[in-house]
């Protein structure tokens, strides 16, 4: 049997799938992969416009970030996180490069449910209070706090599951608020958070945890006024304000931080995927010289074995420098300005499947109707021809719901654009 049909098959025989009926996966046999592309066993390529999970920023097998995991690997491939090693005290700089003003400290975690699950225990500990206001339509992650804190379609049973409480972020194309622009969609948002803070006892609340940009719901491009005015509820209640950058952290929109786009001031930030491409798992919590302040003389009632692993440290040093040297994260601003936001724009006025197209650098979704008037998004049926035309046409991308995510690499050129751009093409006018 060649190396794919035995990699499907022991796939099937042994690997428990995360969000699947084990018996309906039908998986690709990934072999390999290089810059945007990867491969199969037969050598068959597809342009990766999923980065796998939203998190191939710099690309695969990026050659400097390899080269410092293997170093890394010989010299020191695990240490406590109770001692001191130069490559965190290096990775943790190399984020606060980027963080915005006013960040202190990293602490680091495996991957990005368990950055938020930190980033809730410290607001609590600082505020001394409970609740967690974070919205529907979120995605946290899926560990015990960050799956209830998650407001998306997925209801997970949790039975630590305390003090969370939901409210509507803004969705202009599918308002509910009865808004007629994006700025009264942002000013009736903010409202209705405030609303629901006063509601449930401003004294009760520690903090609004947000997505900057909310990924795998949509991604929903914050309306003008929105992150401002939520940054003015929180300062009013003396509520933390959490931003999850995990998906759109480190370049995905086309700036080191979502946030940077809004200028907004947070209190501390979580982060995963791009920070290093997803070589190796891990994610964090920055944290602000205030809350920072309140765990110097305080326990931090928290930690984990691998926090701050050395060969997860060693990329996340590797990939920064790499994106900083190379220009990655002005790459995906350029391309979605000038390539893939235009384009995708010319296919949502050609294609009446199409309901809307939203979204900044490489961070896109194309949402599917089966009637414009209506909104009414389409079914699973067409979402899986959507998906079987775009593979045979050598292009994976990331489905949820009635949407395209076209989230590529940040090193994504012009001319795999235009590839991409022609197969979406060609699938849509199958849909229409
Ligand atoms: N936060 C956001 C915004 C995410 O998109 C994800 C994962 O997709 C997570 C948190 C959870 O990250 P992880 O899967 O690394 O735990």
């Amino acid at each position: 049997m060649d190396e794919g049909a035995t990699s499907v098959e022991l796939d099937r025989a042994h690997v428990f799938h995360s969000w699947s009926a084990q018996g309906s996966l039908t998986p690709l046999a990934v072999a390999g992969g290089r810059g945007s592309e990867v491969w199969d066993h037969d050598g068959r390529r597809y342009l990766d416009l999923s980065s796998q999970l939203v998190n191939v920023n710099i690309g695969h097998c990026h050659p400097a970030v390899v080269a410092a995991i293997q170093e890394q690997a010989a010299v020191l491939p695990t240490v406590s996180p109770a001692h001191a090693a130069l490559v965190r005290g290096r990775a943790a700089q190399a984020v606060l490069r980027h963080a915005p003003p006013g960040m202190a400290k990293v602490f680091f975690t495996n991957g990005g449910a368990d950055a938020n699950e930190n980033a809730i225990r410290m607001a609590r500990v600082h505020t001394g209070r409970d609740k967690v206001v974070s919205t529907y339509r979120s995605y946290h992650g899926n560990t015990g706090a960050a799956v209830v804190a998650t407001g998306d379609w997925r209801r997970v049973p949790n039975e630590y599951a305390r003090g969370h409480v939901h409210v509507f972020g803004p969705y202009p194309y599918r308002s509910e608020f009865w808004a007629s622009t994006p700025q009264e969609e942002a000013e009736r948002a903010v409202h209705h958070l405030e609303r629901v803070i006063q509601a449930e006892g401003p004294e009760s609340v520690a903090a609004i945890l947000l997505e900057t940009v909310p990924g795998t719901a949509g991604v929903l491009v914050p309306p003008p006024g929105y992150l401002a005015g939520v940054r003015e509820v929180a300062d009013r209640y003396g509520v933390l304000l959490v931003l999850d950058e995990v998906m759109a952290g480190f370049g995905r929109t086309g700036a080191w931080f979502a946030l940077d786009h809004w200028g907004v001031r947070p209190d501390l930030v979580t982060f995963a995927k791009g920070v290093n491409s997803g070589y190796v798992p891990v994610g964090g919590v920055i944290v602000s010289e205030e809350v920072a302040a309140t765990f110097e003389d305080r326990v931090f009632p928290g930690g984990l074995t691998y926090s701050g692993h050395p060969l997860a440290m060693a990329s996340i040093v590797a990939a920064v420098e790499a994106m900083e040297q190379e220009g990655v994260v002005l790459n995906a601003a350029r391309v979605g300005a000038d390539v893939l936001g235009p384009g995708l724009a010319r296919l949502a006025a050609e294609h009446p499947c199409v309901g809307e197209v939203r979204g900044l650098g490489v961070f896109w979704a194309v949402e599917l109707v089966t009637d414009r008037a209506t909104r009414e998004p389409v079914g699973a049926g067409v979402m899986g021809r959507v998906r079987t035309g775009l593979l045979e046409r050598g292009m994976l991308a990331f489905l949820v719901e009635n949407r395209i995510h076209v989230v590529p690499p940040c090193v994504v050129t012009d001319a795999e654009v235009h590839r991409a751009l022609e197969a979406l093409d060609a699938v849509l006018t199958d849909i229409d």
